[in-house]
């Protein structure tokens, strides 16, 4: 449920975490996202990196097949 509600900032209390990782279901202040929804944190993105990536700068997201990059967050 939480990922059709993007645009929800500011209309409840905004909590101290910004993003769940779709991965370990915590939630975070900062998760590699992609468009699509997908959120995976820090911690599970060092654990699955191997099939994420296979050049360290670009990782692909598992839902949609988007590549998105390292360096842009
Ligand atoms: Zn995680
Ligand atoms: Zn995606």
């Amino acid at each position: 449920m939480i990922r059709r509600s993007g645009k929800t900032r500011g209309s409840r209390r905004t909590p101290v975490t910004d993003f769940e990782c779709v991965c370990c279901r915590a939630a975070f202040r900062f998760c590699w996202s992609c468009r699509c929804g997908f959120q995976i944190c820090q911690a599970c993105m060092l654990e699955n990196r191997w099939g994420l990536t296979c050049n360290n700068i670009d990782w692909q997201c598992p839902d949609c097949g988007t590549w998105n990059g390292y360096g842009n967050q």
